[in-house]
C-alpha cells in the first residue's frame, strides 16, 4: 500500500522548491544543495568567506566556489548547513 511508503524528511534547513530540482535532488542524497559533501561542523552558508550578496534590481546570494548565474537554480540560502569547501570569514582586525 501507498500507505506503507517511507516519507523522505527534509533537513530542517532546507525547504524545497520546484524551481530548484537539481538541489532538491542533490539534498535527497545527502549532500549540499550545490551538490558538494556537507561540512562536518555545524556551520551555515551565511558564515562563510566565500559567500557575496549580488545586487541588482534585487538581493541575492551566491557562492564564487560553485556556478554563479542570474538564475535561481546558483542562488545559495543562507540557511542552508555549510558544504565541504566552507571557510571561516578572516577576522575584521
Ligand atoms: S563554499 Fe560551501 S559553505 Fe561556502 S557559501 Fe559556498 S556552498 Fe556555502
Amino acid at each position: 500500500m501507498i500507505d506503507d511508503l517511507p516519507v523522505f524528511e527534509w533537513p530542517d534547513w532546507y525547504r524545497p522548491s520546484k524551481s530548484r530540482p537539481r538541489q532538491n535532488s542533490a539534498v535527497a542524497r545527502g549532500l549540499h544543495p550545490m551538490g558538494m559533501r556537507l561540512a562536518a561542523n555545524s556551520e551555515k552558508c551565511s558564515s562563510c568567506a566565500f559567500l557575496v550578496l549580488k545586487k541588482r534590481a534585487g538581493r541575492w546570494y551566491k557562492c564564487t566556489k560553485t556556478r554563479m548565474a542570474g538564475s535561481v537554480q546558483t542562488d545559495i540560502r543562507l540557511r542552508w548547513a555549510a558544504c565541504e569547501l566552507w571557510k571561516a570569514e578572516p577576522c575584521g582586525d
